[in-house]
């Protein structure tokens, strides 16, 4: 439904506004509203697209006055969609881009519209890094809030973990800063809670030095799936720190089985003992993994924007027995057709540091994050292709970490529950605390949801 507001208010908006208001009438307005995921087909009534704090404490103040619902925009890659709302205001960032780096103080401070391209660029051109997202076109402070697992999880824990200041324009239009000296109790929920408390519009983030690492995809087809999923498995338990590793199960055409496995080294060896264990596995059709950029690793996997429809959900799971392996096997051959898949994150080295900084995020002791990702063009397909991820992550619950699943890779249609369970109970009471205190009203509410108190 889009909303009538008047020709006088939308000048005033743009007027008070450093940066451009984007209306239904305008040509950019289709390219504005479109997120990552088709199958959320939304229609705002304005796109405020920011360029500063003072930007987004004006877009809040317009929404509070018409009364209008608030989506705040970063990368636009959240599967749920919560990016656009219908007939309300988006707060976009995508103009805010910009990634300083303090490389002596080793601090990179990104707005809040950046990209994990724009901030791999700026950084590693001082051979500088911090764990992000594997892929380069996803937001960074979107990615950072809900946990972030990528390329360098093992070697330097989840992306929340990284994170070591904020400043926030909260929907009062207040603008307030966290860190370990200041609101650190907001910082504690900014690690791993998502955009329940303010529109980040700066995150600062620790630097690793990074040179090289050994990275690429290895695939494999058919009936040696199984024991190269194994395979991985065990790599895995041996908790190499300097190798992080994710995988992907899918079927091609003909419905024959396969598994990709992208792992990304960073220890000092050429071809080292992990890597050989995964590259005498059964089955292996194809072999890129050699010596790279970190630039380069994270354009391994890449991937078509708002073009697909898409269904996502998981688990955390506390561990993958024979059980759990041969389950993952049928699901896969139930899909019945490609694309989609699904995806194992490895949750070992770093994440389980005893003296991690202190977060929200509540999976980090979980084993892996199991998501079943299904993907389709024809609406027709819906219900099908809806009805199979639900099922296989119902399949997979018997091993789940805590119930909960993981926020970034939600659908908005999770309950309330199993957004407690991700965090469990009382990490969940301390978010509605802080949500009470920094946004009693429930402005931002399009996303995985923390009800105030
Ligand atoms: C192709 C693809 C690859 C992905 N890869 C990874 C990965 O490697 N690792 C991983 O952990 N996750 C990954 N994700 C999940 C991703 O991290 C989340 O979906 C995340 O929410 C995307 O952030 P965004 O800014 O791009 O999305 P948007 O849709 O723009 O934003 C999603 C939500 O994040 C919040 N948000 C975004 N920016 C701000 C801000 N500046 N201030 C306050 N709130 C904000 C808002 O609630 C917003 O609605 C991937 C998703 C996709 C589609």
């Amino acid at each position: 439904m889009e909303k009538v507001l008047s020709d006088k208010s939308l000048d005033e908006l743009r007027h008070s506004l450093a940066g451009t208001v984007i209306l239904p009438a305008d040509a950019e307005y289709n390219t504005a509203r479109r997120g990552f995921n088709a199958l959320v087909n939304r229609r705002p009534a304005v796109i405020a697209r920011c360029v500063g704090a003072d930007d987004v404490a004006v877009a809040f103040d317009f929404a509070r006055a018409h009364q209008l619902e608030v989506a705040v925009r970063g990368g636009g890659h959240n599967p749920a969609g919560h990016c656009v709302c219908d007939g309300g205001l988006v707060i976009d960032l995508s103009r805010m881009r910009r990634v300083e780096v303090d490389a002596e103080a080793r601090i990179a401070r990104s707005d809040g519209g950046a990209t994990w391209l724009d901030f791999d660029s700026a950084t590693q051109a001082f051979r500088l890094v911090t764990p992000g997202g594997v892929v380069g076109s996803t937001g960074v402070v979107g990615l950072s809030l809900g946990g972030g697992i990528g390329h360098l999880t093992a070697q330097h824990g989840l992306t929340c973990d990284n994170i070591i200041g904020a400043e926030l324009v909260t929907p009062d239009g207040s603008v307030i800063r966290a860190s370990a000296d200041e609101n650190a109790d907001l910082l504690w929920g900014l690690r791993g809670a998502g955009g329940n408390f303010g529109v980040v519009t700066r995150l600062e983030f620790r630097l690793h030095p990074l040179e090289r690492v050994v990275g690429g995809r290895l695939l494999y087809s058919g009936a040696g799936v199984r024991e190269a999923l194994l395979r991985f498995r065990d790599v895995i338990a041996r908790s190499p720190r300097n190798l992080s590793c994710q995988v992907s199960l899918a079927i091609d055409g003909s419905l024959v089985p396969n598994l990709e496995i992208v792992p990304c080294y960073t220890g000092p060896d050429a071809d080292p003992e992990e890597l050989q264990a995964l590259r005498s596995a059964p089955g292996l059709v194809e072999d890129s993994v050699h010596a790279h950029t970190f630039l380069e690793q994270q354009r391994v996997i890449d991937t078509s924007y708002g073009e697909n429809r898409h269904y996502w959900k998981g688990h955390f799971v506390r561990e993958i027995p024979d059980e759990l392996l041969d389950e993952l096997l049928r699901r896969i051959v139930a899909l019945g057709r490609p694309p989609g898949g699904i995806m194992i994150e490895s949750l070992h080295g770093a994440p389980k540091d005893a003296d991690a900084p202190p977060g929200a995020v509540g999976f980090r002791h979980a084993a892996f994050n199991v998501s079943i990702l299904s993907v389709w063009q024809d609406s027709v397909l819906d219900a099908e292709q809806i009805g199979w991820a639900r099922e296989s992550a119902l399949a997979v619950e018997p091993w789940s970490f805590s119930g909960g699943g993981y926020v970034n890779y939600m659908q908005a249609d999770e309950p309330l529950e199993r957004v407690r369970a991700t965090f469990g109970a009382e990490a969940f009471d301390r978010l509605q605390r802080l949500k009470q205190q920094y946004d009693p009203h429930n402005i931002l509410r399009r996303n995985q949801n923390i009800p105030p108190l």
